[in-house]
C-alpha cells in the first residue's frame, strides 16, 4: 500500500467526510506556484489554496518573519498583553483601505467571523439589525455567515435554523441577470429592486448594513458593471445603511489593487480581509470608519487568537512582499494573459459560455448549451479532475457548480502559467 493509500484509509476512519478533498494527493512541500506531493509528483497551483497564497507558498519574508516571531513568543493573547505587530498592521491597514477619513482596524481569525464582526459592529452602530445581502454570494459558514451565503447546497441544507433578518436580493450577475435583462439598458433594475424590497420585505429604518462581495467569490468571480456599487452604496447613504465589502477573497491584491472596490471607486463603512492576508497564517480583519468601529462597548468585540503574533508578522511581511515584488502590476499582467487565452479558449470551445474576471481574478462559466446556459456541472467537476491528473490544480465555484476559476499565486512565472494554461484548454478539449 503507497504512503498515499494509507493515509487515506486513517483519513476516512478519523475525519469526517463533509470536510471534503477535491484532489487524491497528499501535500509534502510548496514554493512559490508549485505543490508537491508525498509521492514525488508535482502540481502547478492555480488555486493558491483558494486565493490564500497571493505571495507564493513558502514566501521567503513571510517564512523569516514566522519563523523570528516564533523564536520571540507566539501568543499572549492581544486582550491580556499586546504587542507591536497588531498595532503596526492595523495602522497599515488604515492606511491602505480606500477612504479618506480616520479608521480602524481589529484582527479575528477567519473570513467568516471577520464578516461576523462586520455585522456585529454595523448593528450596534446603527441600532438597527436587518442585513441586505446577495444571491450567489458567499461569507462563511458560520451561523450567521452561512445564513449570509446565498448557495444552498451543500453550506445552508440540513444545517437550519438560519439566523434571522437577512434580506437577499439578486447580485448584478448579468450573465445570467434575474429580471432577463441587458446591461446598460436595464438602468441598473437591480439596484432599483433594493429599493423596493425596502418596502416590501423590511423597513429601511431596520436595515444596519448592505453586505457585498466587490467582485463574487464562490459565486464565480462575477464582476459587477460599472457604477454597480457606486449606486448601491448611494441607496445606503440616503438610508442611514453601512456598506460592508467583503473583500475575503477578492482583496489582498488578487485584482491587481489591494481592495477591489478600489476599482469600483467606493469607500465602505468597513472592509472585511481574511484569506490572502498572512500568507496562509489564519489571520482576517475588520477594518471602518473609526466612529463605527469605536460604537461597541469596552470588551465587546475580541477573540482569543485573534491577531495572533505569528500572523501579523506574517501578515506585514506579505505588505512588504507586494511592495518589493511589485506583486500589484504582476496581478495584472498575469491577469491579462490568462483573459486573453480564456478569450481564444472560448471561440474554440463551446462549453465556455462566459468569460470574465479583474486582474488576477479569473474564470470561465462552463454551460452544455450556449443559448439556454445550462449549467456543465458535471463536465467542470471532469474538468478540475483531467487538469490535476495532468498535473494542474484547478478550483470549481458558482450557485451551480459550473465555474473554473483561477487564483494562481501571483509569483507564479511566465512559464508555469503558459504551461498550466496548455494543460488547461488541452483538458477541456478532452471534455467539450
Ligand atoms: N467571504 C468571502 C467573500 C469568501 O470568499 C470566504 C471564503 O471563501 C469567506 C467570507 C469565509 O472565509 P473563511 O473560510 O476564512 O471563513
Amino acid at each position: 500500500m503507497s504512503k498515499t493509500d494509507e493515509l487515506w484509509k486513517l483519513r476516512e476512519e478519523h475525519i469526517p467526510k463533509a470536510v471534503f478533498n477535491v484532489t487524491p494527493y497528499i501535500a509534502a512541500k510548496a514554493i512559490g506556484a508549485v505543490v508537491k506531493d508525498i509521492e514525488g509528483r508535482e502540481f502547478i497551483d492555480l488555486t493558491g489554496g483558494v486565493g490564500v497564497m497571493n505571495v507564493g507558498h513558502s514566501a521567503p519574508r513571510v517564512v523569516k518573519a514566522i519563523k523570528e516571531q516564533a523564536d520571540r513568543f507566539t501568543h499572549t493573547c492581544f486582550s491580556v498583553m499586546m504587542y507591536e505587530s497588531y498595532v503596526e498592521l492595523a495602522r497599515r491597514m488604515n492606511e491602505l483601505a480606500p477612504g479618506d477619513f480616520a479608521k480602524k482596524t481589529m484582527f479575528v481569525n477567519s473570513g467568516a467571523e471577520a464578516v461576523e464582526n462586520a455585522v456585529k459592529i454595523a448593528r450596534y452602530a446603527t441600532k438597527r439589525s436587518g442585513i441586505i445581502a446577495f444571491e450567489d454570494a458567499f461569507h462563511g459558514r458560520t451561523l450567521l455567515t452561512m445564513t449570509l451565503t446565498s448557495k444552498v447546497k451543500p453550506y445552508k441544507y440540513g444545517f437550519g435554523t438560519l439566523a434571522p433578518d437577512v434580506y437577499r436580493v439578486p447580485y448584478a450577475y448579468c450573465y445570467r441577470c434575474a429580471f432577463g435583462l441587458k446591461y446598460p439598458s436595464c438602468g441598473l433594475r437591480c439596484v432599483e429592486y433594493i429599493k423596493e424590497i425596502l418596502h416590501t420585505h423590511v423597513a429601511v429604518e431596520d436595515v444596519a448594513a448592505v453586505l457585498a462581495e466587490p467582485i463574487l467569490g464562490e459565486g464565480g468571480f462575477v464582476v459587477p458593471p460599472s457604477g454597480w456599487h457606486k449606486k448601491v452604496k448611494q441607496l445606503c447613504e440616503d438610508n442611514g445603511i453601512l456598506y460592508i465589502d467583503d473583500e475575503v477573497q477578492a482583496g489582498f491584491g488578487r485584482t491587481a489593487k489591494m481592495f477591489a472596490i478600489e476599482h469600483f471607486e467606493v469607500e465602505p463603512d468597513l472592509i472585511t480581509t481574511a484569506k490572502s492576508m498572512a500568507g496562509g497564517l489564519p489571520l482576517a480583519g475588520v477594518t471602518g470608519r473609526t466612529e463605527v468601529m469605536d460604537a461597541p462597548h469596552f470588551g465587546g468585540l475580541g477573540s482569543t487568537f485573534g491577531g495572533n503574533p505569528l500572523a501579523c508578522q506574517a501578515a506585514l511581511a506579505v505588505l512588504e512582499t507586494f511592495e518589493k515584488e511589485k506583486l500589484l502590476n504582476r496581478a495584472q499582467l498575469i491577469g491579462a494573459k490568462v483573459m486573453e487565452r480564456f478569450k481564444a479558449m472560448q471561440k474554440e470551445i463551446d462549453i465556455i459560455g462566459d468569460v470574465r474576471g479583474m486582474g488576477a481574478m479569473v474564470a470561465m462559466e462552463l454551460v452544455k448549451d450556449r443559448v439556454t446556459k445550462e449549467p456543465a456541472k458535471d463536465q467542470t467537476s471532469a474538468l478540475i479532475k483531467k487538469c490535476y491528473e495532468k498535473g494542474v490544480l484547478t478550483f470549481q465555484a458558482g450557485t451551480y457548480g459550473n465555474i473554473l476559476r483561477i487564483l494562481m499565486p501571483l509569483v507564479i512565472t511566465d512559464e508555469q502559467l503558459e504551461e498550466g494554461l496548455n494543460i488547461l484548454q488541452e483538458s477541456l478539449i478532452e471534455i467539450g
